[in-house]
């Protein structure tokens, strides 16, 4: 993949030999400038926060569940670590984020190329007109119809 994904907290590119760490809605909460949800091994791994109050019977204000787990299960920054793969696994499935991320050009093959499984190749081709329509206003910025 020639294109590099870009990590979403330190902004900077992730190498390809390196996984990539996809970050849930508790991670964009607590930092709401961050731009996806895909990051580098170093900002997922080396963030910590703890999710519960001191004595462990509440979470802290705001706290967003991990999907999945029951009440009282997320535990630290870890807890709301999705998951982690190398660059094409990860943008392929989290297609939102990578379109954002750097990876753009890569999906809008994918989504077109002879062999890709047609389930896969219609979830991108919406997670990319979802990027197409959310990014026109800026594009026609200065191209006026009216
Ligand atoms: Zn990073």
């Amino acid at each position: 993949m020639e294109h590099t994904v870009v990590c979403c907290e330190c902004g900077k590119p992730i190498p390809l030999s390196q996984d990539i760490y996809a970050l849930d809605g508790e991670w964009q909460r607590r930092f709401p400038s961050m731009n996806g949800t895909l990051a580098c091994h170093d900002c997922a791994v080396g963030t910590q926060w703890s999710c519960q109050r001191p004595g462990g019977s509440e979470y802290v204000d705001g706290h967003i569940a991990a999907s999945g787990r029951s009440q009282m299960q997320d535990f630290d920054s870890w807890s709301h670590i999705l998951g982690n793969g190398t660059h094409r696994a990860m943008v392929i499935k989290y297609p939102g984020a990578g379109l954002r991320q750097g990876a753009e050009e890569y999906l809008r093959d994918a989504a077109q190329r002879r062999g890709v499984a047609p389930a896969l190749a219609r979830e991108l081709r919406a997670a990319i007109s979802d990027w197409d329509s959310s990014t026109a206003p800026v594009r026609l910025n200065g191209v006026s119809h009216s």
